[in-house]
């Protein structure tokens, strides 16, 4: 079973490309963002805890997400395998990942990371808030503090993943073709 996360910040394009994967790559997108907007859209009891902390741009708690994470692999049974978007945000959820797919046995295949600058991710989140009306893509101060997020407790799984050798890097900033076509690269390869 193929694991590969999609990496990179709040509007790198990764749910445009993850949408680009699945069609070629028979492989099964799990986003939770989605599954949280999902659960906000529905007004669940884990929705509405989870409402107050995405509209501010934090993140939501790990046992939260990890949850979210061990059904989608448990209710998706015999496909070629799946694309983590925006899981894991944070060192700890990386660990837990690690050791789900270990007693799975198995392991995280491939990091695939979109990079762009701080000014293209705010370009990018304010372009989305016209066409989504994602109520954390509105506000200035949400975006700041999703940036800085993102700088203090996601970045460090780039190192995290060199080490592991699965961190390869993209220029997230060329067209979506462009980006289609280095990412079809990475999942050829071996
Ligand atoms: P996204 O659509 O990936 O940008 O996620 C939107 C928001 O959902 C984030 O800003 C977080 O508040 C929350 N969220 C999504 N994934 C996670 C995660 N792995 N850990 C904690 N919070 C998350």
């Amino acid at each position: 079973m193929k694991y590969y996360i999609l990496f990179g910040p709040p509007g790198a394009g990764k749910g445009t490309q993850a949408k680009f994967m699945v069609e070629k790559f028979n492989l099964i997108h799990i986003s939770t963002g989605d599954l949280l907007r999902k659960e906000m859209a529905a007004e669940t009891p884990l929705g509405k805890q989870a409402k107050k902390l995405i509209e501010q741009g934090y993140l939501v708690p790990d046992d939260v997400v990890v949850g979210m994470i061990e059904n989608a692999f448990a209710s998706n049974t015999g496909v070629n395998g799946f694309i983590l978007d925006g899981f894991p945000r944070t060192i700890e959820q990386a660990e837990t990942l690690d050791s789900l797919l270990k007693k799975r046995g198995d392991e995280v295949t491939k990091v695939i990371s979109l990079a762009i600058s701080d000014e293209m991710i705010a370009e990018r989140i304010k372009h989305r808030a016209q066409i989504e009306n994602r109520a954390d893509d509105a506000e200035p101060e949400t975006i700041r503090h999703r940036i800085a997020t993102y700088h203090e407790k996601t970045e460090p799984l780039v190192n995290y993943y060199k080490a592991q050798k699965k961190y390869h890097e993209i220029d997230g900033a060329k067209s979506i073709e462009d980006v289609f076509e280095l990412i079809s690269k990475e999942l050829i390869s071996k």
